[in-house]
């Protein structure tokens, strides 16, 4: 396989370059190892044995639109996006009918493929040779947008620009996904809290679009308590963090219908770079960890390494 541009990662940067690209002409690649785009605007579905539907935003929550640029693409995305009003009395952009709906509104033209894990990257002539699970690819420019210590661990650490990735340091996520019958109580929308072990509580069925029936909470542990408990397994982590959530909700666990907890290794930036991408002329690498955590810092790193390798003349 070859391609002129390579974009690996179709989270919301991986896909902002993309894009770009593809309007002005190019024909980039997008590997992504997830089986679903999106990467951190996550959307998990699931079935119950009554045939109930349920659905989870167990990533980003929302969208910020800040940049004159992202808000234009809500607008012009408008059929995958939806306000919520989330009981903080400011409206939330979402992306419609969960989170992912919005990558994956972006990724309709373009051409990606999932469930491909880069394992290496080597320089190759004047371009590079990326390994794969699904075999070599060759390319004359590869734009990374995979978290900063994933991307360092693909560059090596001889590599120019490895240092600069050893100064980005991510907090970890532990999020729960809990849902309990339609019928309890529901007593907020979503809430935050500095002091207490789940740092966000959103009723997530309450975003537009969103299955009705049960009602579907997503509560994410603060980062002190998520980097305590990362290595435990999922299923002990659910057994934990479901009482402190039916706690918050003055419900009963046992009352939930379905409990599940995902870890995110690397969540939130907590150091970010301080610019938009990092690049050696061939190579970018950018993402949320260039300018902040946040799913519009990704858009914009994403955007600012295609306007500068068409600037540069690559990839045609
Ligand atoms: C729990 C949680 C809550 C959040 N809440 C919010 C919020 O409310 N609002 C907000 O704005 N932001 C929020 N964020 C942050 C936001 O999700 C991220 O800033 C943004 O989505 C990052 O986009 P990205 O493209 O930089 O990275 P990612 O979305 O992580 O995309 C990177 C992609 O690279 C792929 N990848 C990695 N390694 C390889 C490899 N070797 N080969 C192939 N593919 C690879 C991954 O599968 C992934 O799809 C939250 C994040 C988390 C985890």
């Amino acid at each position: 396989m070859s391609a002129p541009v390579v974009v690996v990662g179709a989270g919301m940067a991986g896909l902002a370059c993309a894009r770009r690209l593809a309007q002005a002409g190019l024909a980039p690649m997008v590997l992504d190892k997830g089986r679903g785009i999106g990467g951190r605007m996550a959307t998990r579905r699931v079935t119950l044995a009554d045939g109930g539907a349920l659905q989870f935003d167990h990533g980003a929550q929302y969208v910020t639109a800040r940049e004159p640029g992202f808000a234009a693409l809500l607008d012009e995305l408008a059929g995958a996006t939806g306000l919520w009003q989330n009981g903080s009395g400011r409206q939330r952009w979402v992306g419609r009918p969960g989170m992912s709906g919005l990558p994956r509104a972006m990724a309709a033209r373009l051409e990606v493929r999932q469930s491909v894990q880069v394992t290496g990257l080597h320089p190759d002539g004047r371009g590079w040779r990326l390994e794969t699970d699904a075999g070599t690819v060759l390319a004359s420019a590869v734009v990374l947008t995979v978290p900063a210590p994933q991307a360092a661990a693909l560059l090596g650490t001889d590599h120019r620009l490895a240092g600069a990735l050893a100064a980005v340091h991510y907090a970890p996520c532990l999020t729960l996904m809990a849902a309990f019958p339609g019928n309890l109580q529901r007593p907020f929308l979503s809430q935050a809290s500095d002091s207490h072990p789940l740092a966000w509580i959103a009723q997530d069925s309450s975003k537009p679009g969103r299955p009705q029936g049960p009602t579907a909470w997503v509560a994410q542990a603060s980062p002190e308590w998520s980097a305590a408990h990362l290595e435990e397994p999922p299923e002990a982590l659910a057994g934990r963090l479901l009482p402190l959530l039916a706690d918050r909700l003055g419900l009963d666990p046992a009352q939930a219908l379905f409990a599940a907890a995902h870890r995110w290794r690397y969540a939130r930036v907590a150091a970010p770079l301080g610019q938009p991408f990092l690049s050696d002329g061939t190579l970018w690498l950018g993402g949320d960890w260039c300018l902040g955590a946040r799913v519009e810092a990704a858009w914009q790193s994403g955007s600012a390494i295609a306007e500068d390798l068409l600037a540069r003349g690559l990839g045609g």
